[in-house]
């Protein structure tokens, strides 16, 4: 298996979403939760907030986690300064590399930016820190430049370019084409960072990793900005059954750190989320269920016992009489066939009414009024 490193940024990207705030516990816990699950990188956090901030940093470092840790900072000497204060080894230091944000966010040229990085590459090195170079709004950037900017990247001692779709414009195929061409003109490892906006994401990060990127930045959930990045969950996996990548991650723990981060962020996960969704094995239509009865390969991708889940099975609309007959078998019911075709329009109706499965209660009482309407038709 080829590897892959997994940069996860739900402490940085992640936290910067629109009315996300963690605080120092929730931020350790989420720390020590993905160094648990084997997460090999982390992004933690912007020191140049202030002192708070950077002292939640410290006191991550000081939890002397296996993984790899890198917080975020601007091409600029204040923000090395303030990532110099962290006691860490690893900073991405973004800027823009485009000529919409070059001229109509800062008022610079491509010329500034190549002198940027030559200036302040260096100065990273000289307080102890690896560098990434990030390559804000690399999507829209004039790729011969890009490769410039990369070029003056290496020259000045990166190790790393990340390559940030910022805005989630790319599809899988402009990724890989833009990724391949960076990879035949770098020795740097190149990391992914891509955006939702068009739900994408993950499909972009695994386009990069299949065109020679060497790092994925992910979040948890996808949380961050606007629609959020690629939810290391699913990037994970998709890794695995798609490409055979291992990432070292425990896909056991998917589901928990995912909880935690749900809560922590109050960004609550949709049922139907990839991977970690509540209801992603639950079943409920007749034609699946029967199935899943026979042979549980008939409708399954991967198996949920990856990720520490099983199958589940719902009585509703679009039960069939196999699945109901089952269902009360395993609550020590047995069905006429009658009594199964009575039960299975009350449920249809109970679903419709309700929006609803049946809990057990009103099975009970399904089951009783089978039994005694002597007119099973409804
Ligand atoms: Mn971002």
């Amino acid at each position: 298996m080829t590897r892959v490193t997994i940069n996860d940024t739900t402490l940085r990207d992640g936290e910067q979403t629109a009315g996300v705030a963690f605080t120092a516990e929730e931020k350790l816990a989420i720390a020590r939760s993905l160094d648990e699950m084997g997460v090999p990188e982390m992004e933690i956090g912007i020191p140049v907030m202030g002192s708070a901030e950077i002292e939640i940093i410290r006191a991550i470092v000081n939890l002397k986690l296996r993984a790899k840790l890198m917080v975020w900072g601007r091409m600029c000497e204040k923000d090395i300064r303030a990532a110099a204060r962290c006691g860490i080894d690893f900073v991405n230091l973004s800027l823009p590399v485009s000529d919409i944000h070059l001229k109509n966010k800062l008022h610079r040229d491509r010329a500034w930016a190549l002198a940027q990085i030559k200036e302040c590459v260096p100065m990273a090195l000289e307080h102890g820190m690896q560098v990434s170079v990030g390559c804000e709004d690399s999507s829209r950037a004039d790729m011969a430049y890009l490769f410039e900017v990369v070029d003056a990247a290496q020259s000045a001692g990166a190790r790393r370019v990340r390559f940030a779709d910022t805005l989630g414009v790319l599809d899988p195929f402009m990724t890989w084409r833009k990724i391949h061409e960076l990879r035949m003109n770098t020795d740097l490892e190149i990391e992914i960072h891509a955006h939702n906006d068009l739900g994408l994401a993950t499909a972009n990060t695994l386009a990069a990793i299949h065109a020679g990127a060497t790092h994925a930045n992910t979040t948890v959930n996808g949380l961050g900005e606007r629609a959020g990045n690629a939810a290391m969950e699913e990037v994970v996996m998709g890794l695995r059954h798609l490409y055979a990548m291992n990432t070292g991650v425990d896909t056991a723990h998917l589901v928990d750190v995912s909880k935690l981060v749900a809560e922590a962020s109050g960004r609550m996960v949709a049922p139907n989320k990839s991977i970690v969704g509540s209801a992603v094995f639950t079943h409920e239509s007749g034609i699946h269920v029967d199935g899943l009865l026979k042979n549980v390969l008939n409708y399954e991708g991967f198996s949920p016992s990856e990720l520490g889940r099983r199958h589940r099975t719902v009585l509703g609309k679009h039960s069939g009489v196999h699945a109901v007959r089952d269902a009360y078998d395993r609550i020590g019911l047995s069905l006429s066939s009658e009594a199964a075709h009575y039960v299975l329009e009350r449920i249809r109706r109970h679903a419709v009414q309700t929006k609803n499965s049946p809990g057990a209660k009103e099975l009970a009482e399904f089951y009783i009024e089978s039994t005694y309407c002597n007119d099973l038709s409804l």
